[in-house]
């Protein structure tokens, strides 16, 4: 069946059921202003409409997609374990969830893991065992840093527009400038102990602005000083995003908590706590939980992302972020290029929304990270020639 621009239309999808799902936009929490796409099929760095549209994916499914849709090493895991047990709960131990547990540990060199569902329960987990291990409250955070949307998420996320018309948050949370060691110390130091400093090593959300190395050992210097925990959210940044598997590799830091979610099975809902021994003394059972917490499926997808991240995938993260970054900073309106890696940014003279409406247009998916702010968080595995075919796309709608 053809439709408009002379596009096949996808075998079995009718008029009828298609208008039906039309019908039904209506029937969802308008909680995201979507495009008018209904993405229907994805494989590598490439996803599909429902009429047959193809897209280079420059989203990643907001950072989530690391390994391109369909991996097959992750998909093979993820049926596998389908095919042998979906949930057992967390009151016994489940093979998937426990080879997880040793493949992260083994990566930050010891710690123990507690598995959730998002990057927002990760970060709950870490606030509540940030208060637990020290017996203290206040949270230092940065401003413009995000941290996801439930209520303590959401108190120490640094963009004051989220919280509109959900107060009170938590109390005892401060925010300091994120590169401006003076502004930490000033938010550290007045009345009642810490519990945590809690950074982005580079600030997705928030603009993809990446902290400098003098900034990060400050942080981890005053933490240190003062007695609270260091809680690097890992969420965006982590899972080889930046160039190495852990962002904070690059900064020289050694946190106490750090949190895991977006990438980590491939798009599969996953969200990662790991504390440091010693932190994690604090805790014991009854302390916390997550009925899905360490889903065997979900478990399994992780295990065979987390193997897949090696040397040759982050030399390609590496070598695709600098022809990225090298392209875009030729490009007419780009003033500014930021970001380590696959986590990139180009500060634009005009309206981000615009620009990333004209790249869909034109086949190419892209995210915004603030009004003049136009992200990219293409999959890991994106080739020289996809980088090249996403630059001339850009390079065409910015003209
Ligand atoms: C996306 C994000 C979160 C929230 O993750 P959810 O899975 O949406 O809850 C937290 N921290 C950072 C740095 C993120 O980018």
């Amino acid at each position: 069946m053809t439709v408009g621009r002379g596009v096949t239309k996808r075998p079995g999808m009718t008029d009828a059921s298609n208008s039906l799902l039309q019908a039904s936009r209506s029937a969802v929490l308008p909680t995201y202003a979507r495009a008018d796409v209904t993405i229907v099929r994805g494989e590598g760095c490439r996803v599909w409409d429902d009429e047959s549209r193809s897209y280079l994916d420059f989203g990643g499914g907001i950072a989530v997609v690391g390994l391109g849709h369909r991996h097959p090493a992750v998909t093979e895991a993820a049926h596998a374990q389908l095919d042998r047990l979906w949930h057992a709960s967390n009151l016994y131990w489940t093979e998937p969830m426990l080879r997880l547990a040793g493949l992260l540990s083994e990566r930050i060199g010891g710690a123990q893991a507690f598995f959730c569902n998002s990057g927002a329960e990760a970060n709950e987990a870490a606030l509540k065992v940030a208060r637990k291990a020290t017996g203290r409250s206040r949270i230092v955070a940065l401003e413009g840093g995000f941290h996801g949307r439930t209520l303590g998420a959401l108190s120490a996320t640094g963009q004051p527009a989220k919280w509109e018309g959900f107060g009170p948050l938590l109390p005892g949370v401060s925010f300091a400038r994120p590169n401006d060691v003076e502004s930490l110390e000033a938010a550290v130091s007045p009345g009642g102990e810490l519990a945590a400093i809690i950074v982005e090593p580079v600030l997705g959300e928030g603009g993809v602005l990446p902290l400098e190395e003098g900034f990060a050992r400050a942080a981890a210097e005053i933490a240190r000083e003062v007695g609270a925990l260091l809680l690097v959210d890992e969420v965006q940044s982590g899972l080889g995003r930046t160039g190495t598997f852990f962002a904070y590799e690059q900064l020289g830091i050694e946190p106490d908590l750090v949190t895991l979610a977006k990438g980590l099975a491939n798009g599969l809902p996953i969200g990662a706590l790991l504390a440091r021994e010693g932190v994690a003394g604090a805790i014991g059972p009854g302390d916390h939980g997550s009925t899905f917490g360490g889903n065997p499926v979900a478990c399994a997808a992780a295990c065979a992302v987390v193997e897949a991240i090696d040397e040759a995938l982050l030399e390609n993260v590496a070598a695709r972020g600098d022809q990225l970054a090298h392209g875009l900073v030729e490009l007419p309106g780009v003033r500014e290029v930021r970001g380590r890696g696959l986590l990139l940014a180009a500060l634009l003279d005009r309206d981000a929304g615009g620009v990333v409406d004209e790249c869909r247009a034109h086949g190419l998916l892209v995210l915004t990270a603030g009004t003049d702010v136009l992200r990219l968080l293409p999959p890991l595995v994106i080739t020289e020639a996809e980088a090249d075919e996403a630059l001339a796309i850009l390079s065409e709608v910015l003209r």
